[in-house]
């Protein structure tokens, strides 16, 4: 195997080579195209369409962005819906918080759901947990028909392609805004401004129609293309720069902390500049 490579294409122009010691799995999933890789440099990642979706070593980054800027700027997250996040590394990051008492997740394919419990068990551990209900369907369906009130919406895709692409619409997120509490959030991985930008002006600007409040703060998730990739916050109330008031840092995270919440909302001019 000292010669096997996986290469992630991100534009006409661009992408990147991982060298690979293994791969562990590869199917044909009723959506999509799932392998399952070790490598090298950054160990076991689950790939979909060609695409990284999480890798072992730099996924804390990733999920305590997505997770507690959103769930500590909310006086009290008690009933939180995830979509997408079939790896269970959001749902794990969310369940630290002792306010939370449930936790909805909508992941369209359950062979996301199954590998990852074979293969990324520190991800998955989260389906172990009582406070977790898995719903296995269309997060589109799900917000649409769902009766429920949640404090917080995460929305934790993959790239706006296959089933994945209403999940960046303005009517998906007004749909959202219908099933959360009048003070709700939303938080979304809305993609790299440098790469994707049209992806990530388009959440902003469909965020900014349905939500009062809507801000973008950054983070360097090494294994996703290069550079900066963001996070979109959409609420009806709280500020998410800020922290709430009597909240007390979790303690054992790898990346987040208070100083890093207010910092990762300060933007370079030119990432500025695309939100005008
Ligand atoms: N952290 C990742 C990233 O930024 O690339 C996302 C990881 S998570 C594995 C993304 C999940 O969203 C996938 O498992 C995919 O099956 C799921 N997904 C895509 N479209 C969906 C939909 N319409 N409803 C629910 N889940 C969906």
């Amino acid at each position: 195997m000292d010669q096997l490579w996986f290469y992630e294409k991100h534009t006409r122009g661009y992408g990147v080579r991982w060298k690979v010691k293994e791969v562990l799995h590869t199917e044909k999933t009723r959506y999509q195209e799932l392998a399952v890789i070790d490598t090298f440099e950054w160990g076991k990642t689950l790939v979909l369409d060609g695409n990284v979706q999480v890798t072992e070593s730099d996924e804390f980054i990733y999920h305590e962005m997505i997770v507690h800027i959103a769930m500590n700027s909310h006086p009290h997250p008690q009933k939180v819906l995830i979509i997408g996040g079939g790896d269970g590394g959001t749902a794990r990051e969310v369940l630290k918080h002792e306010s939370v008492q449930e936790v909805d997740l909508v992941e369209i394919d359950d062979r996301v759901v199954e590998n990852s419990k074979n293969y990324l068990p520190t991800m998955a551990c989260a389906f172990n947990d009582s406070r977790l209900n898995l719903h296995i369907e269309d997060g589109i369906k799900f917000v649409r028909d769902t009766s429920e009130l949640y404090d917080l919406v995460i929305i934790d895709s993959s790239d706006p392609i296959g089933p994945a692409v209403q999940l960046y619409s303005t009517e998906f997120y007004q749909d959202v805004s219908r099933c959360l509490q009048q003070d709700g959030m939303i938080a979304v991985q809305s993609e790299s401004p440098i790469f994707y930008q049209d992806t990530f002006v388009r959440v902003f600007e469909n965020l900014s129609s349905v939500f009062p409040l809507v801000k973008v703060c950054l983070a360097p998730i090494m294994t996703y293309t290069a550079g900066p990739w963001s996070f979109t916050l959409g609420s009806k109330k709280w500020d998410p720069e800020r922290i709430a008031g009597d909240k007390r840092s979790i303690d054992g995270l790898k990346y987040y902390n208070d100083d890093l919440h207010k910092g990762a909302f300060i933007l370079p001019q030119f990432i500025k500049d695309m939100l005008r």
